[in-house]
């Protein structure tokens, strides 16, 4: 068991291009840190940095308390899953699983055991005598994990591992990894490019981009308070609305005027925008789709709604206001037409105020 703690981490490639910049982030032990972010944002670099497969540039990368820059993969007392299972095809799935305690010169009583007790947690006993080829996706992703767990290792990392899988798996699988990080309490770093994922799986969630991150947090603060514009969009589907606003002061009050819409902010975020000095200042603001409402005819914004998205627990209504494109979300009970003309209002303890310059949140 062990935590992991970056310094000031940067990767560049031999061909110039730095994937990863400065990077200064702490897993602690046992934690499930997910690392999220789009294609190319330099979570596989980061996640290979740990591991030791790719050289760092620049700073420091710990395992527990030991400095391990220059320690070579096999002793970092880690195991990494990837997502393409990279089984052994000649081999039986027990074979998969004793190779490499058989390399460590692991007693052969010890590894039959450690296997026994990794097939039962993974519920893959009658396939032991199996070879790689016939079994499902399903079934070598587990033999995959179950590779990982028998060499009992500090850190467990995984890159993707699901994404080879198809969606009803992906879904059951997801809360088989979460009982698994349960059950071996073991620390877990996640890579993925779905926010689903993230959401579901993570007990903190690092969100990346451009090689920086940009917030880590657990999932329920990521979601309710996102640090910037990326983060806001990136986390949430269907994603986050944005609407220019003005915020002014009245008596003492504050308010957010959108689309002609004014609002009284709560409390807490009026003391944020007198704080801050924001009061007289164009915002951006967000609102999640499940904060915007369907108000009465001449109460909020008119607009019309455009295609509507029956997922049997919610219904998604897209309309537009000025020709930009919005979503709500609400009751799969409420019907509205193609073309029906609705008026919209939010919720003013739900919106999100962004800065339109440095794109960062004021609340
Ligand atoms: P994905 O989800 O697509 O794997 P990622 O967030 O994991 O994306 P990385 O694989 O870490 O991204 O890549 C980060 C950036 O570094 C990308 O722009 C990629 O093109 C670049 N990159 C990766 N490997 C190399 C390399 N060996 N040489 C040069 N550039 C590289």
């Amino acid at each position: 068991m062990a935590k992991v703690t970056l310094k000031n981490i940067a990767k560049i490639y031999d061909n110039g291009f730095q994937a990863v910049k400065n990077i200064n982030l702490e897993i602690l032990d046992k934690e499930f840190m997910v690392l999220v972010g789009p294609s190319g944002c330099g979570k596989t670099t980061t996640l290979r940095m740990i591991a030791g497969l790719e050289k760092i540039t620049l700073g420091e990368s710990y395992i527990g308390e030991t400095l391990v820059n220059d320690v070579e993969p096999k002793n970092r007392n880690i195991a990494m899953v990837f997502q393409n299972y990279a089984l052994y095809p000649h081999m039986t799935v027990y074979d998969n699983l004793a190779f490499g305690l058989k390399i460590k010169k692991t007693p052969k009583d010890e590894i039959k055991e450690r296997i026994e007790r990794t097939a039962k947690i993974l519920g893959i006993e009658p396939l032991l005598k199996n070879r790689p080829k016939q079994l499902s996706g399903g079934q070598r992703q587990r033999v995959a994990l179950g590779r990982a767990i028998v060499r009992k290792p500090g850190v467990f990392l995984m890159d993707e591992p699901l994404s080879n899988l198809d969606a009803k798996l992906r879904v059951q699988m997801r809360a088989e990894l979460i009982k698994l990080h349960n059950e071996l309490q073991t620390t877990f770093i996640y890579v993925t490019h779905d926010q689903t994922e993230a959401m579901t799986m993570g007990s903190r969630i690092c969100v990346m981009h451009d090689g920086v991150i940009q917030q880590v947090a657990e999932p329920k603060t990521i979601y309710n308070h996102p640090a910037n514009i990326f983060v806001a969009s990136f986390i949430g589907s269907p994603q986050m609305n944005f609407l220019q606003g003005r915020l002014s002061e009245k008596q003492g009050k504050i308010f957010a005027t959108i689309e002609g819409l004014e609002l009284e902010l709560n409390e807490e975020a009026s003391g944020k925008v007198k704080e801050k000095n924001y009061a007289g200042k164009e915002v951006m603001v967000g609102i999640r789709p499940e904060d915007v409402y369907l108000v009465n005819d001449n109460e909020g914004i008119q607009s019309k709604a455009e295609v509507s998205e029956l997922l049997g627990c919610n219904l998604h209504i897209y309309f537009k206001i000025n020709e930009k494109q919005y979503t709500l979300s609400t009751s799969p009970k409420v019907e509205v037409g193609f073309n029906e003309r609705i008026f919209v209002s939010f919720d003013r303890d739900k919106l999100h105020l962004f800065d339109k310059e440095t794109e960062e949140t004021i609340l």
